[in-house]
């Protein structure tokens, strides 16, 4: 286990650490020191428990995909991160920062949001804990996620829209960042995924861990067993990811293979594809793989999917990539779409066009009959049926349906 785990510097191999603004160290060094004896706390596990049982709904469901086992020739367990509370793992995440966000007395509450996932996940909880929520969001994914823009509203949250840069979530990460500097006092940042200083990409992996978790005892419980030959996972900044192989992280029985948005292919200029296309910088707080230019200028990440589109990956995955711990395989913007299809018409289940390039990573697998397979379904679909449907004719060339 030690092996793939952030060390005492906050550092997983040579990607990590927290490079922030000298105006933040106190922040950050008080959340180093604080985070762990607060989550490792009997009252802290309780609390945390209570609220994934009965707000957000885990277990999650591991479900056996009898005609997509058939399909791919091997045995295919969905775990069903898309039926929680707010349809996506991120609620895992929002529920355990808030609660260590209250432990430290914090009282206003700011977020990133790209898609708008996280900012509605963000501002969920802090309805529930009855906590001040701001949401930085870049003006270009206001316009293109209405819906979740209204949803974060009604739920009492102020959306700023944030006009910077081009204006989508890694501009949305450093307003965020930004206010943190102003508000170091009473403001807890709540990240939403496994990036950003240290200790937060090992915070979030831990407050997702529970997926691995849960996987550990439903394989014991349905194969007798409690590993699976293969993970598979989107991965964008890499949460869903961490919490479906944290317990397997060293357990080298366990195949890890994560699907990255390709856009219109990692070789081009069109991509998310940060693992296959990214070279070490620093980026929000953290040295990782970067999507960079030779002066070290970020550049624009491009997916059809809001939730992969951005420019960095978690040190953890940069770490565990670099290894060779993990396969990280590029999937299109046209393979996603024939995967969320292919998943809707054979099981009834419309995932979330993140976890759709999950879904297309199958086919570029060879399996045996009997190896066992899991697949993260990150979030549902509900949200992309118009990208599904304007995007249908890109996938023709797979198959009919
Ligand atoms: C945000 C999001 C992702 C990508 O984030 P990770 O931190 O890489 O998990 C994937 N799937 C869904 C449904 C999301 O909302």
């Amino acid at each position: 286990m030690q092996k793939f785990q952030v060390d005492k510097n906050g550092f997983y191999g040579e990607f990590g650490g927290a490079y922030v603004p000298e105006i933040l160290y106190k922040s950050v060094h008080d959340l180093q020191d604080a985070y762990l004896p607060i989550v490792e706390s009997e009252e802290f596990k309780a609390e945390y428990r209570a609220l994934l049982k009965d707000y957000v709904g885990r277990p999650s469901p591991l479900y056996y995909a009898r005609r997509m086992s058939e399909r791919y020739g091997c045995r295919l367990y969905l775990k069903r991160e898309d039926l929680n509370h707010t349809g996506a793992h991120k609620i895992n995440n929002t529920i355990g920062q808030i609660l260590l966000a209250r432990k430290m007395g914090k009282t206003r509450i700011i977020a990133e949001t790209g898609a708008g996932q996280h900012g509605v996940a963000t501002a969920t909880v802090c309805a529930l804990m009855g906590m001040k929520c701001e949401v930085f969001m870049g003006a270009t994914d206001v316009e293109r996620q209405h819906t979740n823009v209204e949803r974060m509203r009604m739920l009492g949250a102020e959306v700023h829209p944030v006009r910077t840069g081009n204006m989508t979530l890694s501009d949305a990460c450093s307003e965020a960042i930004r206010d943190w500097c102003c508000h170091p006092r009473d403001t807890f940042y709540i990240v939403g995924s496994t990036m950003g200083p240290h200790p937060y990409p090992d915070l979030v992996a831990r407050m997702q861990s529970v997926i691995s978790e849960e996987i550990k005892w439903q394989l014991e419980e349905k194969i007798g067993r409690d590993y699976p030959d293969y993970l598979v996972a989107c991965i964008g900044g890499g949460s869903n990811a961490a919490g479906t192989i944290y317990h397997y992280a060293s357990d080298e029985r366990v195949k890890i293979v994560l699907a990255e948005a390709g856009g219109h292919g990692y070789e081009t200029d069109h991509t998310a594809a940060t693992l296959h296309r990214g070279s070490v910088g620093i980026l929000h707080g953290a040295k990782m793989l970067v999507m960079q230019d030779d002066d070290g200028q970020i550049e624009e990440a491009f997916t059809i999917s809001a939730g992969l589109d951005y420019p960095g990956v978690g040190p953890m995955h940069c770490h565990m990539a670099r290894q060779g711990r993990s396969q990280v395989l590029s999937i299109n913007d046209d393979e996603a779409i024939y995967g969320g299809y292919e998943l809707t018409r054979l099981e009834g289940i419309i995932p979330a066009i993140e976890s759709a390039h999950a879904v297309a990573a199958l086919s570029k697998l060879t399996f045996k009959p009997d190896d066992v397979v899991v697949l993260t379904v990150s979030g549902r679909g509900d949200k992309d049926i118009k990208t599904y449907l304007d995007n249908k004719q890109m996938a023709k060339e797979y198959g009919d349906f």
